[in-house]
């Protein structure tokens, strides 16, 4: 009943609409899907039923952005006294995608998905020594069933799956045994405003509908985890990211007098040597093991050159969770840093003896200690030295500051315990480890809660049932390992491992805020069942139609119609 034509007519459309995040794009593929929905009979019956919802950004006019939702009720028959229903299941799906730049110069067809095929079919055949060296690229450009072009994977093949089935119900809203909310927003590549800002109005549309959103499906892309993989993949769940920042202080010194002062690049290094790549920060649950943290950004804080000696540091790490809490991930983090500190002070005090007597000088005792705080405990210490109303006056000055300039939300956060740092009034080297970055929660589905258990034996007779037909095997595995909008429409944490967030995390409340109240509200088993292809993000980004256009909208009304009791 899906129809495939029509799915790659939407794909296609949504595609030639540009759409990278943070241009005026994004906008415009908003504005324009919510015309085409207007246009739908269903819509021009229930014009209420659509909202075109700008996100509450602080964005000036003409720089909005919006997300698209609308919602098709089931239509109980009240002439046999059927009830209204509550019972809703979400899609849900982003708009926006990554920038166009790596099309070099064919990005004039980056979203012209034939002329783009046909330009790189010509540049292969001209190119004999690059087609050798992408194989599989060059079958796909001579096979029908692949689609080229940004966004055409990640995900407005997704995007046109959920609208097939909204389309569909919106037309046979008899058959409905739960109602259908979708979801098409914003900024997903790149801060997640758009699902953000959505969550609370999902709760307020649900509560003004008398709407119980009991699961949601996501239909983002898919991919091959290894060469030659030859499953397509079902996600019950998401990965989680966290960015665990230090802030390191030693004590500056001219280079000539090496040893009068503390270097804190050495702190950093073995920080880096504690962490980077180490599988004992593995997150395993389910038997799905995380990729190790590995580090996003390692610098000392001297802003020009001369001879002295830093006197701070700053390093961060990409940190996937599974199972593991901000809270949990802090108190390991804090014995790494202890163990980076003391090997550092070690080595140091080692080098200084074998100096001393090098130049047969005698050595001093070296009283360096390892001093490791969490934000949260920095901040306590400090407040508790100088005075709350002290401490809170001198941050609120820096983050004024601060917010006058457009800075990067993680020097945003290492300015300011740079800040706290300035107030402590002992200056013996520290390190300070906090959050700088927004916290994507992971979820897992339950196996305690019946909601979720639902949703799960409906995703396994959805992919039972697709795979008798389909040639590839369809495995389903618990956390979607790409960081996606999934995120935010639950929390597997409680609030004491979310407050081991907030708590630490230097501008909360201030430049950075998540409705986790409103996530919890929500509170949502989802799912992610997508498009498959490959080189999403990169040039050569591609999707196979008949996995994502055929059997991927019929897992989905699989699942719909199961969670509604009307299959398996
Ligand atoms: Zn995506």
């Amino acid at each position: 009943m899906m129809q495939r034509t029509q799915l790659r007519k939407w794909t296609e459309w949504l595609v030639k609409i540009e759409s990278v995040v943070n241009t005026a794009g994004e906008a415009t593929i908003a504005e324009k899907l919510y015309e085409e929905l207007r246009g739908w009979t269903y819509f021009q019956r229930h014009p209420e039923r659509l909202w075109l919802q700008p996100t509450d950004e602080n964005r000036e006019e003409g720089r909005k952005r919006y997300n698209v939702v609308a919602l098709v009720k089931a239509e109980p028959d009240t002439s046999v006294g059927q009830a209204a229903v509550a019972d809703t299941t979400l899609l849900v799906g982003h708009l926006d995608t990554v920038g166009i730049e790596d099309y070099g110069q064919l990005r004039g067809l980056a979203t012209q998905p034939d002329e783009l095929k046909e330009a790189w079919r010509k540049q292969m055949a001209d190119l004999p020594e690059q087609a050798k060296q992408l194989p599989q690229v060059v079958k796909h450009l001579e096979d029908e069933d692949w689609m080229f072009g940004r966004g055409a994977l990640d995900m407005k093949s997704g995007v046109a799956a959920n609208l097939s089935i909204l389309h569909y119900y919106s037309e046979h809203a008899d058959e409905m045994k739960g109602n259908l909310m979708l979801v098409a927003e914003c900024d997903e590549e790149d801060s997640s405003n758009g699902i953000l800002s959505a969550v609370p109005f999902l709760n307020n549309v649900a509560e003004q509908e008398g709407l119980v959103i009991n699961a949601a499906i996501n239909s983002d892309f898919v991919t091959a985890r290894y060469e030659d993989d030859p499953n397509r993949y079902v996600y019950m769940g998401t990965v989680g990211k966290l960015l665990p920042s230090f802030y390191v202080t030693g004590k500056e010194t001219h280079v000539g007098q090496a040893f009068d002062g503390f270097d804190p690049n050495l702190v950093l290094s073995e920080l880096t040597r504690e962490i980077d790549y180490n599988t004992d920060l593995c997150d395993e649950m389910y038997g799905e093991v995380t990729p190790p943290p590995v580090s996003l950004k390692q610098t000392d804080l001297k802003p020009y050159y001369d001879v002295q000696t830093p006197l701070g540091g700053f390093v961060y790490y990409n940190f996937l969770v599974h199972s593991l809490s901000p809270r949990e991930v802090m108190e390991k983090l804090r014995d790494c840093a202890t163990r980076a500190f003391e090997r550092a002070i070690g080595s140091y005090r080692e080098q200084y003896l074998r100096y001393c007597e090098k130049i047969g000088q005698s050595a001093r005792e070296i009283t360096l200690v390892p001093r490791v705080y969490t934000y949260q405990e920095y901040l306590a210490y400090v407040t508790d030295r100088l005075g709350n109303e002290t401490v809170q006056a001198a941050l609120t000055k820096k983050m004024d500051q601060l917010n006058k300039t457009d800075v990067d939300i993680r020097w945003y956060c290492c300015r300011l315990v740079e800040e706290l740092n300035r107030l402590d009034d002992d200056k013996s080297p520290v390190c300070i480890i906090f959050y700088s970055s927004l916290y994507s929660p992971r979820i897992a589905l339950s196996t305690e809660n019946e909601r979720d258990q639902r949703l799960q034996r409906a995703v396994e007779y959805a992919v039972a049932e697709a795979s008798k037909e389909y040639a590839n095997p369809i495995e389903i595995r618990q956390f979607f390992p790409y960081i996606s909008d999934m995120s935010f429409v639950a929390l597997s944490d409680d609030e004491e491992g979310i407050e081991g967030y907030t708590a630490n995390m230097p501008a909360w409340g201030n430049r950075h805020t998540v409705p986790f109240d409103e996530i919890r509200k929500l509170n949502l088993p989802i799912v992610n069942i997508g498009p498959y292809g490959f080189d999403a993000h990169k040039k050569w980004e591609r999707v196979e139609l008949t996995y994502s256009l055929e059997v991927v909208p019929q897992m989905m009304q699989s699942v719909i119609e199961h969670l509604w009791g009307k299959r398996g």
